[in-house]
């Protein structure tokens, strides 16, 4: 049984009593929670189209307890390249610290680490096999309180509707219009710095199921593996450095001092720490990751690590 508002526009049918506000992860998985308690949801989105970036990768222990409890863990155990420990590393890749998950007496010793875009996609075919179907291309411009409920204002393509719905369930992230709605304000502060974060495909001599962070005297860089033998890297940048071009590879080469990347003699890899890139955590096109990858290419050791 599903439950719903009597809707006068719809003859009599219930008219969803739940209206999600954006199908990030959280409002997907909200969905589903609802979908077990016999709720059908209405989801609007305001993109055009899923997104494909790849960002919110670590799916962690407490994570996937709850998807379990959700019936939601095959899909995930199946995409997802589990992480079992993280190193933390210094110059010459010199080891300060490992982080093990054996042994935190969780059901899941282990992250899950996806694209954020693959862990939607999941939620969403588990949605779609229920009959939730996300409106792409709606945006919710107001929600007002109102006798009967909550109105939304909803614009889609042009066109305005108005939806009166028991509950909203603001999803929208971190500029939430349920929020401003609300009066209310997102508590917290952003972390300074500019970082690169990118999805690459390369080869990098790591043990296996291994994240690493490596530190050097210019900053860190961070390694995470990804299925399909890509890795996500998140790498800072200096401040100065606000370079929206690739410098040729032959003058990245030139810059490059192994010693100070933390490249040992056995071979191993960082992106130089101190930011060589022009862009600002974009969203990856094949432009900018066909960039970055030439260029990260110029930072591997050679014959140690490949691009594939
Ligand atoms: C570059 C980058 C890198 C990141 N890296 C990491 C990481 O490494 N690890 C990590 O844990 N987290 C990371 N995050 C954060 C992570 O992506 C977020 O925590 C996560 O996406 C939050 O999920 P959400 O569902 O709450 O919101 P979102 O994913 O932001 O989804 C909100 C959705 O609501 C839609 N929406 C908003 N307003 C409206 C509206 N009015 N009407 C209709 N639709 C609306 C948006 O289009 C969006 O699709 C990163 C974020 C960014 C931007």
């Amino acid at each position: 049984m599903h439950i719903g508002l009597p809707d006068p526009t719809r003859n009599g049918a219930l008219a969803p009593a739940v209206l999600i506000v954006g199908s990030g992860p959280a409002g997907l998985f909200a969905a589903c929670a609802l979908l077990r308690h016999g709720v059908m949801p209405r989801i609007v989105e305001r993109l055009l189209a899923p997104h494909g970036e790849t960002r919110g990768t670590a799916l962690q222990p407490a994570v996937l307890e709850i998807l379990d409890r959700a019936g939601l863990i095959e899909p995930f155990l199946r995409a997802a390249v589990r992480i079992r420990q993280v190193q933390l590393l210094g110059p010459h890749l010199q080891e300060i610290a490992t982080a093990k998950f054996a042994g935190i007496g969780c059901k899941y010793e282990f992250q899950c680490s996806l694209p954020q875009w693959r862990t939607e996609a999941i939620l969403r075919e588990h949605l779609a096999r229920l009959g939730v179907k996300i409106e792409y291309g709606t945006e919710v411009r107001a929600i007002e309180e109102d006798p009967d409920g909550l109105r939304v204002m909803l614009e889609s393509g042009g066109r305005s509707e108005t939806f009166t719905t028991a509950y909203v369930l603001g999803a929208g992230g971190a500029h939430s219009v349920t929020r401003h709605s609300m009066q209310e304000h997102l508590e917290g502060a952003t972390y300074d710095g500019r970082f690169i974060v990118a999805d690459v495909k390369i080869r990098l001599p790591s043990p296996p199921e291994c994240g690493r962070v490596i530190v050097g005297s210019k900053g860190f860089g961070l390694l995470s593996p990804l299925p399909d033998a890509r890795w996500l890297i998140f790498v800072n940048r200096e401040e100065a450095d606000i370079r929206r071009e690739l410098p040729a590879a032959e003058a990245a080469i030139g810059d490059f001092d192994a010693a100070e990347a933390g490249v040992p003699d056995g071979g191993a890899v960082l992106v130089r720490p101190d930011g060589f890139i022009g862009f600002r955590a974009a969203p990856a096109n094949e432009a900018t990751m066909d960039a970055l990858d030439a260029h990260l290419t110029t930072y591997l050791v050679p014959g140690r690590c490949s691009r594939h």
